[in-house]
């Protein structure tokens, strides 16, 4: 059974490494420190290694542990965490490739299950909550940090507690949490409300620009580099932004553009109800869930823009 696998592969192990998707969410975070610690539990140290990530996580127990790269070459061990492509995960998949077994627990309906052991529940709402399997079945205890973690995972992955995506599960295990004294409230105020003023100022720029087509079922906008640079932004800064879009009355299908160098833009969608946005975004190499997924695009804006919405437009009902 592949939960015995990845038991018997983490007991064995002496060098383990933790990766994680590029840009990582708070999920991506969360679930990568979450792990550092249920392996220190066991006895285990881990190198996690994340190049960059978003200031609003520095709250999180352990990013203090967080490592841009690594001298060991070839980990006995490597897990990916909430990475649905190996593509993605953050330009240091030669640490995966090169460990001699590779484990990951992922979330993501467009999984490519390229590890050699791979735990993906595509109906769970954030890849946080399938290590609290994980970890009852490893006899790790959910102390403090790891429920901290944790939550930070659930809380940015279901928005809020707010996606279909939620299950029975996801409140009794935050239950659980608040059982054993963990703030719940104050990390969802930290990981998910407070936002940087820069954050603050290129929500603005991107929501004034705005437009809505197709008869207001898709919302359109974009940010560019010049006024990325021009603001100085931190990473992370633009998530969100793809939300403003999204919760507009009569809005199905939100697209969000990040210039990322000149003709090529970073795709963010969402959808409401009934679009799978992550099939449009698997036309052109991208992926992620029905409601939230997103592909890179090496076109000019015009170009993008009309490539992206004409396949949109036919999903629209
Ligand atoms: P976001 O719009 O927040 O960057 O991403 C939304 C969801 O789509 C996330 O679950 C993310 O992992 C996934 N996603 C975003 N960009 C890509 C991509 O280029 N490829 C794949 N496979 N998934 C992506
Ligand atoms: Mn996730």
């Amino acid at each position: 059974m592949i939960l015995d696998d990845i038991v018997e592969k983490i007991k064995n192990a002496k060098d383990i490494v933790i990766l994680t998707h590029e840009i990582p969410d708070g999920d991506a975070i969360g679930s990568s420190l979450a792990m550092y610690f249920a392996l220190k539990q066991l006895g285990k140290e881990a190198d996690v290694i994340i190049p960059e990530f978003p200031a609003t996580y520095s709250f999180l127990p352990g990013v203090e542990a967080i490592k841009k790269r690594s001298n060991i070459l070839n980990y006995d061990l490597a897990i990916a965490l909430d990475c649905s492509d190996i593509k993605r995960l953050n330009g240091f998949a030669n640490y995966f490739e090169n460990a001699k077994s590779k484990i990951e627990v992922d979330h993501h309906s467009s999984n490519t299950m390229f590890g050699d052991h791979n735990f993906v529940n595509p109906v769970a709402p954030a890849c946080a909550q399938i290590l609290v399997t994980l970890f009852e079945y490893l006899g790790v205890e959910i102390d403090k940090n790891i429920g901290t973690c944790i939550a930070t995972g659930i809380i940015t992955d279901t928005g809020g507690f707010k996606y279909n995506t939620v299950t029975a599960e996801t409140f009794e295990f935050i239950a659980e949490l608040l059982n054993k004294g963990i703030n719940i409230s104050d990390t969802y105020r930290k990981a998910l409300q407070i936002v940087s003023k820069k954050k603050f100022e290129i929500t603005k720029i991107a929501v004034n620009r705005l437009e809505f087509l197709e008869n207001g079922k898709i919302a359109f906008t974009y940010i560019t580099k010049e006024e990325q640079e021009k603001l100085e932004l931190d990473v992370g800064d633009h998530e969100g932004i793809v939300e403003q879009g999204r919760d507009v009355e009569g809005v199905e299908v939100s697209i969000f553009l990040r210039e990322e160098e000149e003709n090529k833009y970073k795709a963010s969608f969402r959808s409401n109800e009934y679009v799978n946005v992550s099939d449009i975004c698997l036309m052109f190499g991208g992926g992620g869930h029905f409601h939230a997924a997103g592909c890179t695009v090496e076109l000019p804006l015009e170009q993008a823009k009309e490539k992206l919405i004409a396949q949109t437009k036919l999903y629209l009902k």
